[in-house]
Parts: structure tokens; C-alpha cells; sequence
């Protein structure tokens, strides 16, 4: 797979909303067929990656290419363009948000083909059926409106929208924070199921770790905009080396049983620590407990050798530095 030619490639991109820097020096690819989950609380610049990718927001900074396509060269009719071709579909957290509540479940999967074009009524409805038969619904649901259905219901026909127009990547956002546990498991299970069925990549962003950890390839971690860490998931969630992966991973038991070794209290600055002093350097630094006088400098990512980046000046050997913090913040 990583002789594959990527099929989205996000480099270097900066994002700012006003005088907010809300993303900055993002780099990501995914691969055709590839599942790649993206982590990060709220406000760490999750959702605007999402959005500049089907060119909602423009970046002040680097490129955004998608199927050979500079999406961030695209304007106006152009951009319009990419977007009704369907190949890359958004999937949002509530379906019953972005669900028109008027309109029956067989038109709300059909507003997509409607839209690209150039199949008959006939041929829409064919699709229709095949792409809810494809989620697991029976085709008999597409007479219901979105208020007639459960919730687990309507994120699969979310889904069917989505990839009736036999899209090549499904940008999902936080698909399954809305469910319960049981209808979040079939949907994850679904997921899975239609990337390798259909070879659409997916990129699934998620504050959850546990919802990825079973789903993903691979997992980029934001923190304030940056791209802390990203590599294969096995490597990421077993052996995190950024800190806040660490305290990620630490706070999920789920998927402790690669276990850490640290309780996630450790990885909590103390709170009798005193406050970081400088204003630029490391972000994650104000919270970091293994932050230094070095970490002043912005850490550069760097690759660690077995297909990870991370952006820390101790990755993995934050131990080693621990003892030497106290008082060398200055
Ligand atoms: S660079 Fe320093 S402050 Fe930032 S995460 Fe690494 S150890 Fe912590």
C-alpha cells in the first residue's frame, strides 16, 4: 500500500480564521482504499482540516491535492465543479441535523446522483435501493422521512447518500459520537465493511480514540492546529511518543491492552508546576509535564524510523528529561 500514489495529500496547510492560526503545518496523505482516523479535542483543528478539504475553507498555506486535483487552485465554477462529481462526501456527527427532516429517506440518498447527473429516474432509483441494501437498510425505508427512523438508522443513511454517488473518499466526521454503544459498533463494523467492499478510503476524525482504534490504518493526532504525531495505529496507540498521545491513549482504557505503563495522572502537568513562561515554542508545552528550557523552540516533526512523524524534542524519551524539569523552565 505505501507504494500506492496518494489519493488526498495534504502539505504543510494553514488555516487562520481572522487573527486565529486555527491549523498550521498540517501534512497528511491517504491512500485509495485507506482508513485514516484524525484525533483531537475540540478546537484542535479537526473539523477545518475537514472543510478545506472539499474547499469550504480556503487555506492561507500550502496545497491541498485530491485525485491528481490542486483543490486550493479551485474557485468558483471549478470548485463547484469537484464538489458535484460526489468523489469526495462528507459524513457528518447528527444525521438528523443533516438530514432534511421533509424530505423520505429514498430522495435524501438520491440528492447526490440528482445532482452529479446523468442517470435516469430509473437508474437513480436503482441506486437508491443498492446503496440502503449496501448499509444494511431494507429499500422498504426509503418511503420514511428521517423523524420515522432510529438514530442508528439514519447515520446509515447518511452513509447511503454518501456512497451512492460512488464516491472515492468519505471524510467522516465524528460519525458515531451521536450513538450508543451497541449502534456505534455496527455502524464502525459497516465502516469497515464498505472499504473493502467498495475501495473508498475514509478519513475518520474522531475525539474517541476507541472508536478508531479497531477501524483505522493509520492516525494523525492534533493538538492547537499542529500535527503532534501520526503513524500506523498499532505503532501510535502501543507505543505513543508525544505526550498528549500519550495522555490520549493513557485516558482510553479500551484500548489499554497495549498497555502504557503510565497511569495518565503522570502525563497531567502537576499542578504545583510552575507556568510555562514563554509565549512561542512548543503548544502543547503549558500543559506538558516533561517541558524544558528547549522546548521554547517549536518542535520540528520529525520521522522515527518505523513510518511515524512526531513533533516533540523528546519524543519517547520524555522520562529520561522528567527529573531535570523542575525549575528549568526559565
Ligand atoms: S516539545 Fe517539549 S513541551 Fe512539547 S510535547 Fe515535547 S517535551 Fe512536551
Amino acid at each position: 500500500m505505501s507504494e500506492t500514489a496518494p489519493l488526498l495529500d495534504v502539505d504543510d496547510v494553514g488555516v487562520s480564521y481572522g487573527r486565529a492560526r486555527v491549523l498550521s503545518g498540517v501534512s497528511l496523505t491517504v491512500r485509495p482504499g485507506e482508513v485514516v482516523g484524525v484525533v483531537g479535542e475540540t478546537g484542535s483543528g479537526k473539523t477545518t482540516l475537514v472543510r478545506a478539504v472539499v474547499g469550504l475553507v480556503s487555506p492561507d498555506a500550502g496545497r491541498i491535492t485530491f485525485d491528481g486535483t490542486d483543490v486550493t487552485a479551485l474557485g468558483g465554477r471549478p470548485l463547484r465543479g469537484f464538489r458535484r462529481t460526489g468523489a469526495v462526501q462528507l459524513v457528518f456527527q447528527d444525521p438528523l441535523r443533516s438530514l432534511d427532516p421533509d424530505l423520505t429517506v429514498a430522495a435524501i440518498v438520491a440528492e447526490g446522483l440528482a445532482i452529479a447527473g446523468g442517470l435516469t429516474r430509473a437508474e437513480q432509483a436503482e441506486r437508491v435501493d443498492e446503496a440502503l441494501t449496501r448499509v444494511g437498510l431494507d429499500p422498504s425505508l426509503g418511503a420514511r422521512r428521517p423523524g420515522q427512523i432510529s438514530g442508528g438508522q439514519r447515520q446509515r443513511v447518511a452513509l447511503a447518500r454518501a456512497i451512492a454517488v460512488r464516491p472515492k473518499l468519505l471524510l467522516c466526521d465524528e460519525p458515531v459520537s451521536a450513538l450508543d454503544s451497541s449502534s456505534r459498533n455496527r455502524v464502525l463494523l459497516l465502516l469497515d465493511r464498505l472499504r473493502r467492499e467498495l475501495g473508498v478510503a475514509i478519513v475518520m476524525i474522531s475525539h474517541d480514540l476507541t472508536s478508531l482504534a479497531g477501524v483505522v490504518d493509520r492516525v494523525a493526532v492534533l493538538f492547537g492546529g499542529r500535527l503532534v504525531e501520526q503513524g500506523p495505529v498499532d505503532e501510535v496507540f502501543g507505543d505513543p511518543r508525544h505526550p498528549y498521545t500519550a495522555l490520549l491513549v493513557a485516558s482510553a482504557p479500551s484500548i489499554g491492552e497495549r498497555p502504557l505503563g503510565r497511569p495518565a495522572a503522570s502525563l497531567r502537568p502537576a499542578r504545583d508546576r510552575e507556568p510555562w513562561p514563554h509565549a512561542d515554542g512548543c503548544r502543547y508545552a503549558p500543559l506538558c509535564p516533561f517541558a524544558t528550557a528547549e522546548c521554547a523552540v517549536e518542535p520540528r516533526r520529525e520521522a522515527t524510523g518505523d513510518g511515524r512523524t512526531v513533533a516533540c524534542h523528546h519524543a519517547g524519551t520524555w522520562s529520561d528529561h522528567v527529573e531535570q524539569t523542575t525549575g528549568a523552565l526559565t
